[in-house]
C-alpha cells in the first residue's frame, strides 16, 4: 500500500497522532494544567520567576531541505534552536507550542518522525509540548516553534550588559555546523547526478560519512547548551551579556557590542575551531576559521563576564576565553597570530534578505 498522506487522515486524525507522540513530554512540567485538547494550554508559572518566550520559523527550502535532513533530526533541531534562545537569556526552557503547515501529499510518517524528534529533544531539555496549530500548505513544509522559559528576573542576561574589561567567552567549538552543511550539500549533488543518470544511489549517508560525523551531527542535531546554564546557576557565575551563536560568531558578537555600546578584541588563536571542520576544510580547500566566524548555526553560547565572575568557572574546559570587551571607539576586531587585526564589522554574517 502507498504511504498514507496527511490528506488521507485529515487535520484531526493528524492532531490525534501528534498528541500521542508528545504525551510523554507532559510529565516534564509540574505546572502544566492543560496540554493538547482545549482552546488554550494552561500552566502555572513557578513562584518568583518571570516568563520568557521565543519563537522561530523553519521553512522548507529556506531553512532546511528534506532531501538531506531526516524529519526526526529536523524536529529535534526545531526544539533545540528555540531552547537555545531561552538558554541565551540564562533562563530554563519549560513549554513549547508547535505549529505546522503541511503539504497534503506529505507522508504521515514524516510528520510522525518530525514529532518523535521534537518529543525526544523536548524530554532532553525538560520541555512539555503543550499545544500548537495545524494547517495545510500549498508550497513546502512550514514549522513554527515557540518555547517559553522561566528564570528569576535578576538572573536574566540580556545582550546589552557587556562592559569594557569583561572577558568574551564561548562554549564548545565553532564551525562544525557550516562544515557539516558543506558535506551534506556535496552529497546531495552526487545524489542528484545519480538520479539524473538513472543510476541507483544506495549510500548509507551516516555510515559512509562517518569521518565527518562530528560536523554533520553539529549541523543536523545541534544541542542547546542547557548544561552550561545549569553550571552557571550552580556556580553562581553571572554573565554580563549573552547570546547564542546562530548567525555566526562575528555577527553575534556585533549584536552584543551594539546593544552594549562597546567594542571587542578577539584573539584568533583562542577561537575553538571544530576539529572535524578543520579536516573538511582541508579536503575542500576551504577555511575552517572563516566557518567558525561567519558560518553560524552552532548554537553555542557567546557571553561576556567580569574577570571576578569568571574565576568561578575558569576550570571548565568547555568554555573558552576568546578575547575582551573594549571601549566602543576601538571597534570590533580580530587579532590574528601575526598580530594583524581584522575588522569584524566588515565581515558578512547571515542575513535572510540578502
Ligand atoms: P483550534 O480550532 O482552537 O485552533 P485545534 O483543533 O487546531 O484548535 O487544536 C486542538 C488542540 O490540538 C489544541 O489544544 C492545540 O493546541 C493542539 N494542536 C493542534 N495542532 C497541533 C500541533 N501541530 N502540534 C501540537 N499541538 C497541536
Ligand atoms: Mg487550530
Amino acid at each position: 500500500m502507498a504511504h498514507k498522506t496527511t490528506s488521507d487522515i485529515g487535520e484531526f486524525g493528524l492532531i490525534e497522532r501528534i498528541s500521542a507522540i508528545v504525551a510523554p513530554t507532559l510529565s516534564a512540567s509540574e505546572g502544566l494544567v492543560q496540554g493538547i485538547g482545549d482552546d488554550c494550554a494552561v500552566w502555572r508559572p513557578a513562584s518568583g520567576q518571570v516568563e520568557v518566550a521565543s519563537t522561530d520559523l523553519l521553512i522548507e527550502q529556506v531553512h532546511f531541505d528534506l532531501l538531506t535532513t531526516p524529519a526526526r533530526h529536523l524536529g529535534s533541531k526545531a526544539i533545540s534552536v528555540n531552547a537555545s534562545d531561552i538558554c541565551a537569556m540564562n533562563a530554563l526552557p519549560r513549554h513549547a507550542l508547535v505549529s505546522i503547515a503541511v503539504p497534503p501529499s506529505l507522508p504521515v510518517e514524516m510528520i510522525e518522525q518530525l514529532y518523535l524528534g521534537m518529543a525526544a529533544a523536548a524530554r532532553e531539555y525538560g520541555i512539555a509540548i503543550a499545544g500548537g496549530d495545524t494547517s495545510s500548505s500549498r508550497s513546502g513544509l512550514v514549522i513554527s516553534v515557540t518555547v517559553t522559559g522561566e528564570a528569576p528576573e535578576d538572573s536574566l542576561t540580556y545582550r546589552k550588559g557587556a562592559q569594557p574589561g569583561d572577558l568574551v567567552c564561548v562554549t564548545g567549538t565553532l564551525g562544525g555546523s557550516a562544515a557539516g552543511l558543506r558535506v551534506l550539500t556535496r552529497e546531495k549533488l552526487i545524489m542528484m547526478e545519480h538520479l539524473e543518470n538513472n543510476e541507483t544511489y544506495s549510500r548509507n549517508l551516516m555510515a559512509d560519512l562517518e569521518e565527518y560525523s562530528g560536523a554533520i551531527q553539529q549541523h543536523l542535531l545541534p544541542l542547546a547548551r542547557l548544561d552550561i546554564v545549569d553550571l552557571l546557576h550552580e556556580r553562581g557565575a553571572s554573565p554580563s551579556a549573552m547570546i547564542d551563536v546562530s548567525d555566526g560568531l562575528g555577527q553575534d558578537l556585533r549584536h552584543i557590542c551594539r546593544a552594549s555600546g562597546t567594542g571587542a578584541l578577539l584573539q584568533e588563536n583562542r577561537i575553538p575551531v571544530n576539529s572535524t571542520a578543520r579536516l573538511i576544510a582541508d579536503e575542500l580547500q576551504d577555511d575552517a576559521l572563516a566557518w567558525a566566524i561567519s558560518g553560524g548555526e552552532d548554537y553555542q553560547l557567546l557571553f561576556t563576564m567580569s574577570k571576578e565572575e569568571y574565576e568561578k568557572i575558569s576550570d571548565l574546559r568547555d568554555i573558552s576565553v576568546i578575547g575582551a570587551v573594549t571601549p566602543k571607539e576601538e571597534g570590533i576586531l580580530l587579532r590574528d597570530i601575526y598580530g594583524i587585526t581584522i575588522d569584524l564589522e566588515a565581515l558578512p554574517g547571515f542575513d535572510h534578505f540578502r
